[in-house]
């Protein structure tokens, strides 16, 4: 059986090496006599796992030893909550900045425990642009600064991290994180849904500052309190095991592929593929500004909106899938995560001269 090229947004593809040792894997791990969803959790297989998983995030991500890594549940949505809840610390205010309707849901969810100052926000240009450095008006008393590197929907990526002064800076990385190198230390917490570009759904990774944690709002569930989860090595409760042990296998496969700065310039390349396909014809379109233009995610529209059921059903039969876009975007959208091989953006490239031939 072929597998398809899948440009999901999330769950999305994952890397085939990974799903072929999974699947080696799968009715026993390691002379265990069980599949690793069958293990318990602190048990001594199981922990090597985790550990493992832990200690090849922090090498690929080169991630100072004064943070925490939690593998968490609940998605990047209960972050919106937790990040307030851990993060005031007896301040009232946090900034944020609005670059999309991600950043709008964190920001929503954070009026129910502060005050929020919204920094600067691209709403009037339909979210197709990042603010500038310039631009963003911070506050003094903010408790920390939040912002969406990536945002998902409108294909919409800051070309810089934003400078903060000496505000933790907080990152909603759920969709870019692991597809170029960053510097942790600039940041005081990363979140990211593990479904994009990670693993399956079900985890949820933090990296926090460690300095920054254990100082929750009164009245925080146990759960939602990440000194709990930094103390009990992320099994206060049972954790998404699975979920762990395959992103503990994306994390080998991308040291295997060579680390991030190999991922960033094929990651690159493959984005500006499609860019450049799009912008030098007159069928194709993608509103946002050339410098913040997404490397994962990359709604385009055609010429002729009627053709779009056609475009998705051609697509199909070439084995190119899920490219339906966004329902509050319209049009299409290509999700090209790590795991998107170059050969799966060459094949759409392809079917999209082909298609703009026969039909513009
Ligand atoms: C998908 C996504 C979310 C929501 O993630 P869940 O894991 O479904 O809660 C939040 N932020 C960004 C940037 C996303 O791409």
């Amino acid at each position: 059986m072929a597998r398809a090229y899948n440009f999901s947004a999330g769950p999305a593809m994952l890397p085939e090496p990974v799903l072929r040792q999974a699947q080696e894997e799968m009715l026993e791990w390691h002379k265990s006599g069980m599949c690793v969803a069958e293990m318990s959790h602190r048990g001594k297989d199981f922990m090597s796992i985790a550990t493992q998983a832990e200690a090849d995030l922090r090498e690929v991500l080169e991630i100072p030893d004064n943070y925490k890594v939690l593998f968490l549940q609940g998605g990047a949505s209960s972050q919106f909550a937790m990040v307030p809840m851990n993060l005031l610390r007896g301040g009232e205010r946090a900034d944020y900045i609005n670059t999309g309707a991600w950043s709008k849901k964190a920001i929503s969810e954070a009026k129910r425990y502060c005050a929020v100052n919204v920094a600067a926000t691209t709403e009037a240009s339909k979210f197709t642009r990042v603010p500038a450095q310039a631009d963003l008006k911070l506050t003094s008393d903010a408790a920390y600064v939040h912002y969406t590197p990536n945002e998902t929907i409108e294909g919409v990526e800051f070309p810089y991290v934003p400078e903060v002064g000496d505000k933790p800076l907080v990152a909603d990385m759920s969709s870019t994180l692991l597809s170029r190198p960053i510097e942790v230390s600039r940041f005081g917490l990363i979140y990211a849904g593990a479904q994009k570009n990670i693993g399956p759904a079900g985890l949820t990774i933090v990296i926090v500052r460690d300095d920054l944690i254990g100082q929750t709002i009164p009245g925080t569930p146990t759960m939602f309190d990440y000194a709990i989860h930094a103390k009990e090595g992320s099994m206060y409760n049972t954790p998404p095991t699975y979920a762990w042990y395959l992103a503990g296998l994306v994390f080998k496969w991308l040291k295997d592929m060579g680390g991030l700065d190999t991922m960033a310039v094929i990651n690159e390349r493959k984005a500006e593929l499609l860019y450049e396909t799009i912008d030098v014809s007159s069928f194709y379109a993608n509103p946002v500004d050339p410098e913040a233009r997404s490397w994962m995610n990359v709604p385009f529209t055609l010429a002729k909106p009627e053709l779009d059921d056609t475009f998705l059903a051609e697509a199909k039969t070439e084995g190119l899938i899920t490219l339906k876009g966004h329902r509050s975007v319209g049009g299409m959208r290509a999700s090209i995560y790590n795991a998107m091989p170059e050969t799966g953006v060459l094949a759409l490239v392809d079917f999209m001269r082909e298609f703009e031939r026969k039909y513009g």
